[in-house]
């Protein structure tokens, strides 16, 4: 058997990891700026991750979701305080493409309508209707292809008006990344989320924040949408709130009433993805990690900034845009070759994103900046 060729690799493998240092088979270390895709949220293997991880396999790996699970009320009553919305209620899966899935499954439920409004340059995952609301056709199959999800350009507040003018008693919902990830660092403007609330209000419509790469603290609030001061009828997270453990969950608004049977999933919520969940809530908790979060990444914008042959640079918090005035997979591999930092790339190919873990230190951030002025001079 060999592995199905989808993933173009670079010739390195990772063996070791601590904090924001990996460390590869020959025992060269590199600078993480890439949290494996926004996915290292409180460093690789932090003691509190590890210890929660195996102690919880020490005593108990799965148990369906058929019975009580302990584990899952202790989440919930971290997660809620943390997240800033105590009283939404959580519903656990396996991963992005997952939650969004659910959060339109559950507008569609909830409205009984059959329409998403989904922006171009989205990315939302991999599976049926997460795929059909992101814009890539090269990834969309024939049987995804559906005429039930329409785009707009975001932040384009009259062509969101017009469409719910003209359709706004059948659309289900708006589903919105507060920063686009996969599409190359896109920051929607708190003008069009809030015009995204009012019509939702409006219409009777839901409003799905993907939140699975721009949430969990990220961008220096826990939802990137909170910066518009707006609430989402749906969150969905993934990526950073496992810290790796494959986790995925939906924050979902009281005024949207649960049904038994209507979500369902064999592995979510299970023991071992809680744990690591669990761990990641009280680290951030204790830490401050949003904080920290909003720190950083105020000084390494600030910074980025004044590097030379940089076109724009773009984001919030930990989750950063540099757009080069050529395309940025070569200089990638520099870095990644010469320097030793991995970072992250983006379909915009001249824009590659920054995505470390939220405990990175002003000394992470002035080793980086350090390898991009040389690269860049
Ligand atoms: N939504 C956003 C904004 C993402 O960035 C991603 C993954 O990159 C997903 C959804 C899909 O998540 P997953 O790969 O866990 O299915």
């Amino acid at each position: 058997m060999k592995l199905f060729d989808v993933y173009p690799l670079y010739d390195v493998e990772i063996v070791k990891g601590q904090g924001s240092t990996v460390w590869d088979q020959e025992g060269q270390d590199y600078l993480d700026f890439y949290g494996g895709h926004a996915v290292i949220s409180i460093g690789h293997t932090h003691p509190r991750y590890v210890e929660r991880l195996t102690d919880q396999l020490g005593r108990l790996g799965f148990y369906s979701n058929s019975v009580k699970i302990g584990v899952q009320q202790e989440l919930v009553r971290k997660l809620g305080p943390l997240s800033g919305h105590d009283d939404y209620q959580l519903f656990l899966c396996n991963s992005g493409a997952e939650a969004n899935e659910n959060a339109l499954k559950l507008a569609s439920f909830h409205t009984g309508r059959k329409k998403v409004v989904a922006m171009r340059g989205a990315f939302h995952g991999r599976t049926s209707l997460a795929v059909a609301a992101t814009d890539n056709p090269n990834i969309t199959a024939p049987v995804n292809r559906t005429e039930n999800v329409v785009f707009v350009t975001l932040n384009d507040e009259q062509e969101l008006e017009a469409l719910f003018a003209k359709e706004g008693g059948e659309i289900a919902a708006v589903i919105l990344e507060g920063i686009q990830g996969v599409g190359g660092i896109r920051v929607a403007s708190d003008a069009y989320l809030q015009k995204v609330r009012a019509l939702c209000d409006e219409y009777g419509a839901v409003y799905v924040a993907d939140s699975v790469q721009c949430g969990c603290g990220r961008t220096g609030k826990y939802y990137s949408h909170d910066w518009a001061g707006v609430n989402a009828d749906i969150y969905t997270m993934a990526k950073g709130i496992g810290n790796g453990f494959p986790i995925g969950a939906i924050s979902i608004a009281p005024h949207i009433a649960p049904k038994y049977g209507m979500l369902g999933t064999t592995f979510g919520g299970n023991h071992l993805a809680c744990a690591a969940a669990l761990a990641v809530a009280e680290v951030m908790t204790e830490d401050r990690l949003v904080e920290n979060a909003r720190k950083m990444g105020d000084y390494l914008m600030t910074e980025l900034r004044k590097l030379p042959n940089v076109k724009e640079v773009r984001g919030k918090g930990l989750m950063i845009g540099i757009e080069l005035n050529e395309e940025s997979a070569p200089f990638r591999k520099r870095l990644l070759f010469e320097e030793h930092i991995f970072v992250g790339s983006s379909s915009d190919k001249n824009t590659f994103r920054l995505l470390p873990a939220l405990n990175i230190t002003r000394e992470h951030c002035d080793r980086l900046l350090a390898s991009l002025r040389k690269l860049l001079a």
